[in-house]
Parts: C-alpha cells; structure tokens; sequence
C-alpha cells in the first residue's frame, strides 16, 4: 500500500538533523515539499547553510528512514531557491534548541545588525540573561557561533542566522 503525503511528512519527523541530533529536518524547516511519485515519494529540501556538510548528511538521513518504512523510490530534491532562512524554523524546535543548550536564533533574518558589525544580542539559554557576548564566530560547527554568558559565565553555542 503507497503511503501518504501526510505519512511521509509524519515519518520525517524521525530525521534527525546531524549537526543538532535534537532538531529533526521538520523542526529545522528545510523540507520544502513531499511528493508522490510511483513506488515512492519526491522530497525537496532547501539547505539550512550552503556549503554546510551537514546537507548530505541530511538527505542520507531521509533515505535511511523513508526505506526503513518500505519506501523504494525516494528522490530527494535540493532547492536553493527561495534560501532558506531561521525563519523557517518551528516554535517547536526553538524550544529544544534551548533545552539542548544552543541558543536559537533571534528575531527575523532580517536583522541588519551583522552589516555593521555589532554582534547579535543573544539570550543566555542556561539563565536567560542578555549580557552575552560573541567569543568565536565559528562554534563547534561552522553553522553555530561560539558565545559566553557574562552572567552565568557558561560558554554556549548560537545557531546563526543568514
Ligand atoms: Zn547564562
């Protein structure tokens, strides 16, 4: 029996993203689209960062859990267009970002403030304190900063917006 789109958006649930092993591909937002095609399904993905290793990893991730649910033809379809932003991100995974000690990203993409140079305000996801500061552009992964809280004084990754 071919399963449904509303399945296979279910069952991506269980992909986990390889860089934060909490957020699955859904709760990141780069699952643009499912479709179904014969003896399987189309997925398109939009990449969280181009460039990010992470995005092979990702679409193996999805092949291994789709044909773990009997899936035989899975398409996985990469859309650069429109970029994805930490817009996309759901509620859902700002919350276990938090909890797994990285601060979410803040506020719309939108924010200029990069452009002048002047660090992000990011809050502190141990104690919620604003007196943060940026220690290393690059945190453990390209795709994250590295900050510390002046507050609580516990060093904390930030996933950065684009
Ligand atoms: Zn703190």
């Amino acid at each position: 029996m071919a399963a449904t789109v509303k399945q296979i958006w279910d069952w991506l649930e269980e992909v986990s993203d390889p860089e934060i092993p909490v957020l699955t591909v859904t709760d990141l937002g780069v699952v643009r689209d499912v479709d179904l095609i014969e003896d399987g399904a189309l997925i398109t993905i939009t990449p969280t960062y181009s460039g990010c290793p992470a995005m092979n990893e990702i679409e193996e991730n999805i092949r291994v859990v789709l044909s773990e649910k009997g899936i035989q033809n899975i398409k996985v379809k990469t859309v650069l267009s429109p970029a994805w932003t930490t817009d996309w991100m759901t509620e859902k995974g700002k919350e276990k970002l938090r909890e797994f000690g990285i601060a979410p990203p803040e506020g719309s993409s939108s924010d200029k403030s990069v452009l002048f140079g002047k660090a992000k305000q990011v809050t502190c996801p141990h104690c919620k304190s604003t007196e943060t500061e940026m220690i290393s552009q690059f945190g453990s992964t390209a795709c994250k900063s590295l900050y510390k809280c002046t507050s609580c004084l516990e060093p904390f990754d930030y996933f950065k917006c684009i």
